[in-house]
Formats: structure tokens, C-alpha cells, sequence
């Protein structure tokens, strides 16, 4: 195995270059928002609005239910229409809030204010990320001010900004580095701060010269090391991205900070940026609206709530041949039933393939050839799981180790019976936790 990289893994058509050269593009505000609670991972917040509300950007419109949870924020300025459910991105109908624009943008009293940040300490640095609704934007979803919070028998040395965009297609990440390298890095500093740590390494494949170049004196004039690492998916997978850097496995079953290091996407600083710097909640990101089924790709800044169907007619809508859409990137994304789904705090991209390339996703038995164990990054056996699983046989899952599965899609990816087995593993995840749940 070279050094810089990690086992397993496979090299899919990265497509990248369908928007990879579109510089962001700030969409105008849809005629409707639909902003849903489940946005984090943990308890999703509890609404603290009721239709008709008027409501200004960067109010709070939900609370956090317990630690693992963040609040939520008006994307935009205007009138509260409806609390219902909606089609949610994971694919499932969730409640959500839906805000109709009032066009003036007006953010509540006392946000989007210049401050100087120099004074905050740790605690308070971690007050105003949670306070800002800040989670992994890099699809996680994982509340960030719980990610900051290590106990103290896990200390951590080693902070990686994690800008590897490894999944195929998706190129908001490589924009944001390539266009605004100095808020990324000031928002990793905080993240530094707060965590008490001098070690902060920038993680960009190879493919991104133009984000490499853009990232390395902005991160070097803080004494931030900026590695480009091979391109090979799933490089930016946790467990792969810390072993190509540091040579650390993180054991099975365990987290990063169980060998001291602790990843963040370089979206997330940039959203830590604005949260201690402009004092601006999260409302907004960047996400890439790409695929051959996409009239004219994009990167774009979109309110949160912003629907697929919205974003994709800001691109200049499907083309004829449209067949799939995908929310995230083709390898660990979910298959979209409806455009009204709206963009999260978590997507990163929306992928509209062929219906050509679409079929691809279709599946057949599983011909014993063996492939798929040697793409696995995690050393799991993808033949036997996908069996177990299709068959319900959830318990033997579990033995061979589902859990440990980072639902990375090399599996499928080299399946020449094209077996949906991401979808297999997630099932059988959900259902063993259902079971040690009901356990406890
Ligand atoms: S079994 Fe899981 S970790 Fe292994 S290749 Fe398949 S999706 Fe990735
Ligand atoms: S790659 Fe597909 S067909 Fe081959 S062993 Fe794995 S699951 Fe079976």
C-alpha cells in the first residue's frame, strides 16, 4: 500500500469537470422555503413558531431537544404558511416549516454584525457554533459543538480540514476552497481554539490543483499544513482520511478522537466563519447541481429549504433524458421520489443522472466473483452481508461486523450484478439498532 492512501477503495468516473470550473452562484429566493426539524443527527429541534408568524433571517424557529441537537433558523425574512410534513431529502415525508418570503431579507436584530471574535474561549466559542445551528455540512449532519466536546480521556492532537470531496460528481467543496480559502481557514482556527490544538492539516485530492493552490498560503500563514492526497474514493471517508494522514486506525467500532484526531468538513468552517465572525446563524449553503440529466450545472448558494425542483430550474432544468435524481453524490446519496424534497443543512449536491446512466443502479444476484471484497475500505465481506440482509437475516449482519460499515458504495460501484447493497446495509443497520435499543 502506497503511504498517503489506504486499502481498498475504487476509482469511479469522477465527473467532476460538469461544474467543477463554475464559480458559486448566489440563487435568487424561491417563492417558498420548506425548512424541516430533522436536519441534524440526534433529536431533531421542536418548532417554536406557529403559522402566520412573521418571522425575520436568523430567527430561531425551532429549539434544540438535548445536547445532540441544534437549533434552527428563518432562511429568509417573511411569513410563516405552514407547519406540516413534507418530502425530506432521506426519503421519507417529515415535518417542516414552510416560510413564504416577504423579498426584503431582513435579518433579526442583532445577527449579521462584524465581531471581534479574539476574546471568546473555548466554552463560548462552542456557545455561539451550537448557538448557530452549526452541523457536518459535509452530509453527517453531526452537531458540531458536540464534536468540539471530547471527553477529557480522549485528547485530541490532530485537527484535519477535510476538503478531500472524494464523492463522484460533487464540487461545492473544491469551490468554497477555491474561492474563499481565507474564511475556511479562519473558521478551522476557531475550531483549533476550542479545541487547544496546534496541529491542523488541510486534506484536498489531487484533482482540485486550483483549491490546493488557493488553500496553501491562506492555510500556511497560520502554520497549517496542506497535504494533497491521492484521488481514490472513498478518500474522504474518516477512517481513510486519518489513516492516509496520520497512519492512526481508528479501531472498529470506535471514532476518531479514540486515536486523538478530529475531522471537519471545510464547509462546516466556513459556516464556523460566519457564525463567529458575522455572528450569522446557518442559512444558507453551497451545493452543486450537476449530472448529464441537469441542463446547465452549477455551484450554487441556496437558502436552506430551497427546493431540488427550485435549484435544478435555476440550472436551467432536467433534460429530456433526465432519469434519476439523486440528493448527495451517486456512491452514498438517496434516490429522490420528489423535487419538492428541499436542500438541508447536509447536502452537499444534487445529482440528476440519465435515464443510461441510471440503469446501472438496477440489481441482479450475486455471482460470487469476489470484487466487491477487494474494493471494501473497511475489510468487510459486501457478498455475504448483501445476502444476509436480502434474506432479513439481520442478527448475522451484525455478526459480520454490518456495523462497522461506512456505507462508502465501493461495493456496488464494482458489482457486476449491480447489487444495491448500501441499500441493503442501511436496512440492516436500522434494524439492528432498532433491536439494541429495545434492549436497553
Ligand atoms: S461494505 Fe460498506 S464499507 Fe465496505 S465497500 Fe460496501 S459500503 Fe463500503
Ligand atoms: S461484487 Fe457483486 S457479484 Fe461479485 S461477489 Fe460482490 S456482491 Fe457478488
Amino acid at each position: 500500500m502506497k503511504s498517503g492512501t489506504f486499502f481498498g477503495g475504487v476509482h469511479p468516473r469522477y465527473e467532476k469537470d460538469l461544474a467543477g470550473g463554475r464559480p458559486i452562484e448566489t440563487m435568487p429566493l424561491p417563492a417558498r422555503l420548506v425548512v424541516p426539524f430533522a436536519q441534524n443527527l440526534g433529536a431533531a429541534p421542536k418548532p417554536v413558531v406557529k403559522k402566520g408568524d412573521e418571522v425575520k433571517r436568523g430567527q430561531l424557529i425551532a429549539e434544540p431537544q438535548g445536547f445532540v441537537s441544534v437549533p434552527l433558523h428563518a432562511p429568509t425574512s417573511g411569513v410563516v404558511q405552514a407547519i406540516d410534513v413534507f418530502p425530506h431529502p432521506v426519503g421519507a415525508d417529515l415535518p417542516a416549516v414552510v416560510i413564504v418570503p416577504d423579498g426584503k431579507d431582513e435579518w433579526a436584530p442583532g445577527l449579521n454584525v462584524e465581531r471581534d471574535a479574539g476574546d471568546l474561549g473555548a466554552d463560548a466559542l462552542r456557545g455561539v457554533i451550537r448557538d448557530a445551528g452549526l452541523v457536518g455540512m459535509g452530509g453527517a449532519a453531526f452537531p458540531t459543538h458536540v464534536k468540539l466536546s471530547p471527553p477529557k480521556d480522549k485528547p485530541i492532537d490532530v485537527l484535519v480540514l477535510n476538503g478531500a470531496e472524494c464523492e463522484p460528481y460533487l464540487t461545492a467543496d473544491h469551490r468554497l476552497m477555491a474561492e474563499r480559502p481565507a474564511e475556511i481557514v479562519e473558521g478551522a482556527s476557531w475550531f483549533a481554539k476550542a479545541l487547544g490544538v496546534e496541529n491542523v492539516i488541510v486534506a484536498v485530492e489531487k484533482n482540485k490543483p486550483d483549491a490546493i493552490a488557493a488553500m496553501r498560503p491562506a492555510a500556511e500563514a497560520r502554520g497549517y499544513a496542506v497535504r494533497a492526497l491521492d484521488v481514490v474514493y472513498p478518500q474522504g471517508a474518516e477512517r481513510q482520511l486519518i489513516f492516509a494522514l496520520t497512519g492512526r486506525r481508528v479501531p472498529a467500532g470506535g471514532l476518531p478522537m479514540d486515536v486523538g484526531v478530529l475531522v471537519q468538513n471545510v464547509g462546516t468552517c466556513y459556516a464556523a466563519f460566519e457564525a463567529v465572525r458575522r455572528n450569522r446563524p446557518l442559512t444558507e449553503r453551497v451545493v452543486c447541481v450537476t449530472g448529464r440529466g441537469v441542463a446547465n450545472p452549477k455551484n450554487v448558494l441556496a437558502r436552506i429549504g430551497t427546493t431540488f425542483g427550485d435549484a435544478i430550474a435555476f440550472c436551467g432544468g432536467l433534460r429530456e433524458d433526465a432519469g434519476k435524481i439523486i440528493g448527495g453524490g451517486p456512491m452514498m446519496g438517496v434516490a429522490q421520489y420528489s423535487l419538492d424534497a428541499p436542500v438541508t443543512k447536509g447536502t452537499s449536491g444534487i445529482v440528476v443522472l440519465t435515464r443510461r446512466e441510471a440503469v446501472q443502479y438496477a440489481g441482479d444476484p450475486c455471482i460470487r466473483c469476489g470484487r466487491c471484497l477487494r474494493a471494501c475500505p473497511m475489510l468487510l465481506n459486501p457478498s455475504v452481508l448483501s445476502v444476509y440482509a436480502e434474506r432479513l437475516r439481520f442478527d448475522e449482519t451484525a455478526a459480520h461486523h454490518v456495523l462497522d460499515c461506512i456505507e462508502c458504495g465501493c461495493c456496488a460501484y464494482v458489482c457486476p450484478s449491480r447489487r444495491p447493497m448500501v441499500h441493503h446495509f442501511r436496512r440492516a443497520k436500522a434494524e439492528i439498532r432498532k433491536k439494541q435499543a429495545r434492549a436497553v
